[in-house]
């Protein structure tokens, strides 16, 4: 049984004004699924104490390397020491931005796993990639490259994120979104194993929202939902939340 996952991916927004938004969240997020925020890395320890057991926190980004010179990056193990027990990595605004690539990822994923953090690993077709008819090829490269060896369901969740649905407020039907969730999960266990396969969840990101979240949640192999814009206010967040518990 795999527990679902509502994650609220904050992104650059947010001040300490903006914990209170947690407040609002917190009694949903007493109901089945697990809830986890991503703050930005100067809310993290705040947000941890803000949290209070109810609302799991992580960051969105984490150095490969545990510390040294590395001006303006954060350690996985700086991240576990402020409170957070996930980290996202692999977001295509961090492969895009920052020239992060698969082998970047992989070593992230190791760091944060040593740090003892769960981790998000985001996965997604650019437009261009999609209307090529290439999608699977790209998230089945993705996966074999930038997920390590020793993946469990206790320290690994995919983001099936298609980049041109991010923040754009368009979004893969649910026979698209059902082809990549089969196919990772296919994946998957043919690396992992059938246990291990089965056990790690698979979420969907890009442009969930209220009206479109009951739909995708019913997809097959769709455990949850990574989710940038309607997380940030509790009155976006708590309806997808309620969708999937
Ligand atoms: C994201 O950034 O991970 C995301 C899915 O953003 P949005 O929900 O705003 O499309």
């Amino acid at each position: 049984m795999r527990t679902k996952l509502a994650a609220g991916n904050w992104k650059m927004n947010g001040l300490k004004a903006s914990l209170s938004e947690l407040e609002g969240m917190a009694e949903a997020a007493k109901g089945a699924s697990e809830v986890l925020i991503c703050p930005p890395a100067t809310l993290v320890a705040a947000a941890s104490g803000a949290a209070s057991g109810d609302i799991a926190i992580g960051g969105q980004d984490c150095h490969a390397s545990a510390s040294g010179a590395h001006t303006g990056d954060v350690s996985a193990g700086m991240l576990k020491d402020a409170g957070a027990t996930y980290v996202i990595l692999g977001h295509s605004e961090r492969r895009t931005d920052h020239d992060e690539h698969d082998e970047d990822v992989r070593a992230k994923c190791e760091a944060a796993w040593e740090a003892g953090l769960m981790v998000v690993l985001c996965v997604g077709e650019s437009l261009e990639e999609r209307e090529a008819s290439n999608t699977l090829d790209i998230i089945g490269g993705q996966l074999a490259k930038s997920v390590p060896d020793g993946a469990t369901g206790h320290n690994l969740v995919i983001a099936y994120e298609p980049i041109w649905a991010i923040g754009t407020g368009k979004v893969p039907t649910t026979d698209q979104i059902g082809e990549v969730h089969d196919f990772m999960r296919a994946r998957l266990e043919k690396r992992f194993g059938e246990g291990v396969g089965r056990s790690v969840r698979l979420l969907y990101g890009g442009s969930v929202k209220a009206s479109n979240a009951e739909e995708i949640f019913a997809v097959s192999n769709v455990d949850g939902a990574l989710v940038g814009g309607a997380s940030l206010k509790a009155a976006d967040f708590v309806p997808i939340i309620e969708a999937l518990n």
